[in-house]
């Protein structure tokens, strides 16, 4: 440990810039008497932080980062609470969830009841003819045994056009009137990608629309949010996020409107994760053209990579599948682009010196995004392109063979074993032991990550934890047990592998010395914990940057 002099007062004496490395600088903070788990094999464990200027300038015993502190440091004592790296979500939408939040109606309610109540709440304070917009419905969570029908949200909304996204985020139940708005009647053909859903019997509209359908309604709904609504967002959930214990979050279907807004949050002092964020293919053009790529911007704000989407969800039954959905012989799920659609993107990126991630959820979807990326690499290899598969849920050994060989970067849910459950019988139990397969990630030493994808998945890193490690569902179902991972694997997984998705494993993801101070203060130990009650671990303290983002 050295004694440098007050740097502030060398500086003044030199009056020029110095080039002192890091490790001499004196702390201001100083975190002691922890169970500190740092995530650097090189010196796993440690009892004190030291912290200058939101960087880590000393970590180890209590005895070396107090010599470490300058006079005037604050010293912390963290009561020997255990302390670990700050949680990286690799993939979710808070930008996009936040002003979800401001704006529309929460439908995460158990009936369908619930549901109607809370629609003509809002509709009552909505001049007819607007309309009214839901999110977070789940037609698997409701009491009621049945989807949201056409006939229901007539009942509850005659007045104002209703959307109401499913929590899945990839498909929609409309009313009448909003079908009538959209152009739809009982006629219409499915657009190429989508589907509109009828009754089987009557053959009239039945409400539901899915994946590409959804733009016949984009169109007609105006969008009045401002570019401070879109900052007020990130605000809202940037609370959120930091109260769960999460530093950073990867926006994984970003546009310029979230990338202006995590500046304008940012700038007001209200962004309190950083955010990688992703571009959605179709400003892949424009960003190119302003000389923007992969990387651009600083450690809060950061461009991500182009998002490409190739196949359905997850949660909503539409991952495409080379084996069709249990009890559904004729359903194997949709291919939102054709193959040389993401290629033709891919290229523009992959050649502009862009990462990729592509939505690929489904064997078959995952498939077709791997030979886009295998051509790319094969006509322009990059020596460390890092495509990303976002989600890589159902995989087998030719999959994750070539996963491997292209290192790509797989981000599976984190959270669906657990929370999503009753959503997992559609997959069989067989399947299951393919899915989410962080075991078998691991093993193969590829570096997947922790990815809440909210709002379909909830974001909670404990969440995480415990559906990673023990692979059971709230009512005790296990699915593909052999999938399970340690609770040390988990915190890897969920920290630094984050950071190594986005280039930025020499900045944070574990505690090390350079490495910003984005840490999460727990009230129990997760190493001891029993693995059925992780989710119940509170989190007493966030950090990012050297500044507590959360206190309980
Ligand atoms: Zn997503």
């Amino acid at each position: 440990m050295s004694t440098q002099p007050n740097r502030r007062e060398f500086l003044a004496a030199l009056g020029a810039f110095s080039l002192f490395p890091l490790e001499t600088e004196r702390a201001e903070l100083l975190l002691f008497n922890g169970n500190i788990y740092t995530v650097n094999d090189k010196e796993p464990q440690a009892q004190a932080i030291a912290i200058s200027r939101g960087r880590i300038v000393g970590i180890g015993s209590n005895a070396d980062a107090m010599n470490l502190a300058s006079a005037g440091a604050k010293k912390i004592d963290l009561g020997r609470k255990t302390v670990l790296p700050g949680f990286i979500d690799a993939h979710s939408h808070p930008a996009m969830a936040g002003v979800m939040h401001l704006r529309m109606v929460d439908c995460d309610l158990r009936s369908i009841a619930a549901i109607e109540a809370a629609l003509r709440e809002r509709a009552a304070k909505t001049p007819a003819g607007e309309w009214v917009l839901g999110f977070k419905y789940d037609d698997t969570k409701t009491s009621d045994g049945r989807p949201l029908t056409i006939g229901d949200l007539d009942a509850a909304v005659p007045d104002h056009p209703v959307e109401i996204e499913h929590r899945g985020g990839h498909t929609i139940y409309c009313n009448s009137l909003a079908f009538e708005k959209a152009g739809i009647t009982d006629k219409t053909p499915d657009p190429p990608g989508g589907k509109i859903d009828h009754d089987p019997l009557t053959g009239r509209l039945s409400g539901r629309a899915a994946e590409s359908a959804r733009a016949f309604f984009d169109k007609v709904i105006p969008n009045r949010l401002t570019r401070d609504d879109h900052r007020e967002g990130v605000k809202l959930i940037s609370k959120m996020l930091a109260k769960s214990g999460i530093t950073s979050a990867h926006e994984a279907q970003g546009t310029p409107t979230e990338l202006l807004a995590y500046q304008d949050a940012h700038q007001a002092g209200e962004l309190l994760y950083r955010a990688y964020c992703f571009i959605n293919y179709r400003f892949i053009d424009s960003m190119i053209a302003a000389g923007v790529r992969t990387g651009f911007g600083d450690e809060w704000v950061r461009v991500g990579a182009m998002k490409l989407v190739c196949d359905g969800s997850i949660s909503e039954r539409t991952a495409r599948l080379s084996q069709p959905y249990e009890g559904r012989p004729n359903d194997y799920g949709i291919l939102v682009m054709t193959e040389e659609e993401l290629y033709g993107y891919g290229r523009k990126a992959h050649m502009a010196g862009w990462q990729i991630g592509t939505h690929a959820n489904g064997d078959v979807g995952i498939d077709t995004t791997l030979r886009v990326y295998e051509r790319l690499q094969k006509e322009s290899p990059r020596p460390d392109p890092r495509f990303r598969l976002e989600h890589c849920t159902v995989v087998n050994d030719d999959l994750v063979r070539r996963i491997k060989a292209l290192r790509a970067i797989p981000t599976p849910f984190s959270t669906y074993v657990y929370y999503h459950g009753e959503k997992m019988r559609y997959y069989g139990a067989e399947r299951l032991n393919h899915m989410f397969a962080l075991r078998t990630f691991l093993d193969a030493g590829i570096r997947a990550t922790q990815a809440s994808d909210y709002p379909p998945g909830e974001f909670l890193p404990m969440m995480a934890l415990q559906s990673e490690v023990t692979r059971t569902d709230r009512k005790g179902n296990v699915w593909g047990a052999k999938q399970k991972i340690t609770v040390e694997e988990a915190i890897r997984v969920g920290t630094l592998h984050g950071a190594y998705a986005s280039y930025e494993e020499n900045l944070k993801g574990s505690l090390e010395v350079g490495k910003v101070a984005d840490l999460v203060v727990l009230g129990r130990d997760p190493m001891k914990e029993d693995p059925f009650s992780l989710l119940t671990i509170p989190v007493e303290r966030t950090m990012a940057g050297g500044r507590w983002t959360y206190e309980s």
